[in-house]
């Protein structure tokens, strides 16, 4: 069995799963390069725990968790199965970590299936998520991705959904496409760089750049997905972007793709 690659998609406004647009088909075709995984294991931005947990049940339930959005939104069901063999296997790879075993709390939360539906809109691969532990620096979040790696070997695809730049207060409501602000643009540009250039250690030490970091992740939630992402990454593997843009003035929608896929990636217009 080749080695899976490892993604990290900027999943956005939980809208998006009611749209179909470049976005979503270039996360579909990422999906269509790397084939049927076994399973896939997700760390999204919206399980944030004190602790870690990872969920362990055979029928992950889907989680609406937002407010205010349409019930079309509300209706979106993404009935994968769980698989509590995975579950046990990632307990197993972060020991001595204590990872709960959970058994009825979470499910599939909105920063997963509103990727998966576009991505794997069958649902018909097993999916595993694991709950980032908010009490914990980025080192360690980086150092649990690291623990993960082998799982790539085993057919289980790891991917992180979040945002590198998320500032929902300063996001500018009424245009989607405006001009980045400055701050966001430099912070996403210097992120990509380092993921481009394999320097880990900067966008685990992204509060390095002050200001333009404080602004961009002003909480942890949506960025530290992409620890886990860059901890499995061999080094030297091969990196690919998209999509590549700035929403809001302040969501960056920029996705990565670690490793090589089974064909190569289409371009998605
Ligand atoms: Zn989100």
């Amino acid at each position: 069995m080749s080695r899976m690659p490892v993604v990290f998609f900027g999943h956005g406004s939980p809208m998006i799963a009611l749209e179909t647009n470049a976005t979503t088909r270039t996360w579909a075709a990422i999906a269509e390069a790397i084939g049927t995984p076994k399973a896939i294991l997700c760390v999204s931005a919206h399980w944030f725990t004190r602790g870690t947990g990872v969920t362990a049940m055979a029928q992950p339930r889907t989680i609406h968790d937002f407010g205010a959005f349409p019930q079309a939104l509300f209706d979106v069901q993404y009935p994968a199965p769980g698989s509590p063999e995975l579950a046990g296997r990632v307990r197993d790879l972060l020991a001595p970590d204590p990872v709960h075993l959970d058994q009825s709390q979470w499910g599939l939360d909105h920063g997963t299936w509103s990727v998966l539906v576009k991505a794997f809109p069958k649902a018909n691969v097993p999916v595993v998520q694991l709950s980032i532990d908010g009490t914990k620096p980025p080192a360690w979040h980086y150092a649990m991705g690291e623990r993960l790696r082998p799982l790539r070997d085993e057919g289980i695809l790891i991917i992180g959904t979040g945002n590198i730049v998320h500032n929902l207060p300063r996001m500018d409501w009424s245009d989607r496409m405006c001009a980045p602000f400055p701050w966001a643009k430099r912070f996403n540009d210097h992120i990509r760089s380092a993921i481009a250039e394999d320097r880990p250690e900067e966008v685990v030490n992204y509060a390095a750049q002050g200001q333009d970091a404080a602004l961009s992740v002003p909480t942890p939630d949506h960025y530290w997905p992409l620890l886990y992402v860059l901890g499995a990454r061999q080094s030297g593997e091969p990196v690919r972007f998209g999509p590549d843009h700035i929403e809001h003035g302040s969501l960056s929608m920029l996705s990565v793709v670690i490793g090589d896929t089974a064909t190569p990636i289409r371009a998605a217009a």
